[in-house]
């Protein structure tokens, strides 16, 4: 299997220390009585506020914590570690385990898959905009819109907003893993848009491997959130669910796509020739705006994508529970 040639001691290494900082992450939130959502049984106001102060705290040391480790790992750089704690306070401290660990499967399940796939990607990372290393800007798109719905769900208390939470990690998980599974083990990208050949790494472009990535990350994250979610009828779905999710993941990775190849900026090399995301290429040298909106890069595309994640499981949710 490519995958498993590819990988080799360093990347089996960093998958190791996920999966150890996984575990301790885990034993941590059982570990802590504080941190036991059995008081968030239903949608009841004063439980998801009782302990806050503690939860916070206990949420920055474990935000701390996976910030750090990521930074070590090479996940993140600097800005990324940052923004990767600010949002894991909220995650961790608000949210709670039910939304922690869809994000964490999210983000250490994505970011082992973004180092294995790293070597492929060096050979045409010309054209991609962001390296395997993820900063401040990647992780908001990512996670941002995530955090807004544990807010709106904290706020609230309106079990739906766990359901529209799930939608815009699906989203992200099925994007991102599109595009790792894709240059991993995808032949031939084509256009979304009109179908013909395009080179590989250029946005909008899709592979039959990273339509099945993206399917497999959107439908692990729909299984994690059902694994861990809140007790009580409110927060029960079952199949249905799964697939609703999985759906809607798939869909707005498609969304994702299709933003790629038409409102995304690309710039031409002046040097080279190529299109590229990329604002400097062949070692430095200013590229020049071709198409798109000046504005939208790599980051605003996967924000759009979260947030379609949310609006197309909400969409789906209606049809399939009128009561939604
Ligand atoms: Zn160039």
């Amino acid at each position: 299997m490519d995958l498993l040639r590819t990988a080799r001691y360093h990347d089996w290494l960093i998958i190791s220390g996920s999966l150890v900082v996984l575990t301790v992450v885990t034993a941590a939130f059982h570990a802590s009585s504080l941190l036991s959502f059995a008081a968030f049984a239903d949608s009841g106001g004063p439980a998801r506020w009782s302990g806050l102060p503690a939860r916070l705290l206990i949420g920055s040391l474990l935000s701390l914590l996976v910030a750090v480790v990521s930074y070590r790992l090479r996940f993140l750089d600097s800005s990324g570690s940052v923004a990767t704690f600010v949002l894991g306070v909220i995650i961790f401290g608000i949210g709670g385990w039910p939304f922690s660990a869809p994000m964490l499967s999210f983000f250490f399940l994505s970011s082992v898959l973004s180092k294995v796939a790293e070597r492929r990607r060096r050979e045409i990372s010309s054209l991609f905009e962001k390296s395997s290393r993820r900063d401040a800007g990647q992780v908001l798109a990512n996670g941002g819109i995530a955090a807004i719905a544990i807010l709106i769900w904290h706020v609230t208390g309106a079990p739906l907003w766990y359901m529209l939470f799930l939608g815009a990690v699906a989203a992200v998980t099925a994007d991102t893993w599109a595009t790792e599974v894709g240059i991993l083990l995808g032949r031939n990208p084509r256009s979304v848009i009109n179908w013909l050949p395009v080179p590989a790494g250029t946005s909008g472009g899709i592979t039959v491997a990273g339509v099945a990535g993206s399917v497999a990350g959107a439908f692990m994250i729909a299984v994690a959130g059902w694994l861990v979610r809140m007790p009580g009828p409110a927060y029960s779905f079952g199949i249905k669910g799964i697939v609703c999710l999985t759906v809607s993941g798939v869909f707005a990775q498609v969304l994702d796509s299709v933003l790629g190849a038409t409102i995304q900026a690309q710039h031409v090399c002046p040097v080279c020739g190529r299109h590229t995301e990329r604002r400097l290429h062949c070692g430095g040298v200013a590229t020049r705006f071709h198409s798109g909106l000046r504005w939208v890069n790599n980051d605003v595309v996967n924000a759009l994508c979260a947030l379609g994640g949310v609006v197309i499981v909400f969409g789906v949710l209606r049809l399939v529970d009128g009561r939604i």
